[in-house]
């Protein structure tokens, strides 16, 4: 691979001359280089510098501790966008969930505690040099995910890094060199101490960036994690999954047998696992694509409607066939759920109804109009015989 003068943002050159005049070491690390040699057009370059911390906060005006006990200072530029800048650091040590970090060590000692050789890249914008200690730049245009120096250690250190290597794996379309490979499956028990979060967020970023889901899936299977992170994925997926936009919730719901229980595990939000339970429950399509059962449908599915229409059209690879028939329902107006009714509780009330009696009169009058919208007006509704105490 040629390792080529790569175009920096200005904003970055700017950030580490001022590191370099100083007296610091500063280089472009990690994913944008990567990026940048696979010619996936990237933005967000990270800084590695000799600086430390406190000499980073000194040195620029605007600067947040966006990872400080980690050595990773945000620094904000002239219009207010963050540039991670992280100390060289070493692991001191691990206990396969998170690191203690130690400082005063070099850029190559530095990428040395990096997972992969394709992340152990290091480019200094202003001159020009390329450090590339581990040959990453050669495993990416052989398109492999290479652990640096022993993979079994290196996972051991920091399991995470198993789900990492699938991640790249199917972000890129790159293998796994086998000796990382059978490493990473011998030490796919150790998944299980990592925590809920960690492994959410992997499985999550995994979902959004892999270029085919169900490749992502059966690494997942393969290497052992699913088995102890979500059981009851299917074995075998469409590829149709694959389609943009990637919602990992909403995939979630479809990959997995019994996606409200995983993602609680997971520990999702409450709002995340209210959707992927409202997805469940509903009926997945209507009896039949006529406007009175399309209407009932979106009656029972409520807020999970649209959901259901992209989970179908994920799942089959075109749109739903009473998709057309929805968007009637809506660009017509027509009432599906209690609310829309052209009349409320209150009139229900003051109609002579009392307690339970009013919800059950507002589901019958909704059941009429499902069957027949044009009955949706106060005077009709309250003259019929639903309405009756
Ligand atoms: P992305 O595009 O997903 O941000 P990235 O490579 O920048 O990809 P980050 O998670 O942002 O990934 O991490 C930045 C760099 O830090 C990586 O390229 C890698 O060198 C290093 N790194 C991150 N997580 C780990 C880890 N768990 N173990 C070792 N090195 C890691
Ligand atoms: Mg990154």
């Amino acid at each position: 691979m040629t390792m080529e003068r790569l175009v920096v943002p200005p904003e970055v050159i700017a950030l580490i001359e001022t590191l370099t005049s100083s007296g610091h070491e500063a280089w472009c690390v990690g994913g944008a280089l990567r990026d940048a040699l696979l010619g996936v057009p990237q933005s967000d370059f990270d800084v590695a510098t000799s600086a430390t911390p406190e000499e980073v906060k000194r040195l620029f005006p605007r600067t947040v501790g966006v990872g400080e006990q980690y050595g990773t200072i945000g620094v904000l530029d002239r219009n207010r966008v963050l540039h991670e800048v992280t100390t060289f650091r070493r692991d001191v040590s691990t206990d396969g969930r998170r690191a203690v970090v130690a400082y005063g060590v070099s850029l190559d000692e530095d990428l040395a505690r990096r997972d992969f050789t394709i992340n152990a890249i290091a480019y200094q914008p202003v001159t020009g040099e390329w450090r590339d200690p581990f040959n990453g730049s050669d495993d990416l245009a052989a398109r492999v995910i290479r652990a640096v120096g022993n993979p079994l250690e290196r996972f051991r250190e920091d399991y995470l890094r198993i789900l990492r290597a699938l991640r790249f794996a199917a972000r890129y379309d790159l293998s796994i060199e086998p000796a990382t490979w059978s490493a990473a499956k011998e030490s796919a028990g150790g998944l299980s101490t990592l925590s809920a979060e960690r492994v959410r967020d992997e499985w999550f970023k995994g979902l959004r960036t892999a270029c085919r889901v169900p490749q992502l899936a059966a690494l997942w299977r393969d290497v052992g994690a699913a088995e102890l992170w979500l059981p009851g994925l299917s074995p075998d997926l469409p590829d149709s999954l694959s389609a943009q936009p990637r919602d990992p919730v909403l995939l979630t719901t479809l990959l997995v047998s019994d996606p409200v229980e995983l993602l609680r595990r997971l520990k999702s939000s409450n709002a995340e696992l209210a959707r992927a339970a409202a997805i469940t429950a509903a009926p997945g399509e209507p009896a039949q694509p006529d406007p009175v059962a399309v209407r009932r449908w979106l009656a029972a599915a409520a807020g999970a409607a649209d959901d259901l229409l992209v989970r179908w059209e994920l799942r089959h690879g075109s749109a739903a066939p009473w998709a057309a028939e929805v968007a009637g329902v809506r660009a017509r107006g027509e009432a599906t759920t209690r609310k829309q009714l052209a009349v409320s509780g209150s009139d229900l009330l003051a109609a002579g109804l009392a307690g339970p009696a009013v919800g059950q009169a507002l589901d019958r009058l909704l059941e009429r109009v499902l069957e027949e919208p044009a009955l949706n007006h106060r005077d009709t509704l309250l003259a019929l015989p639903e309405v009756r105490p």
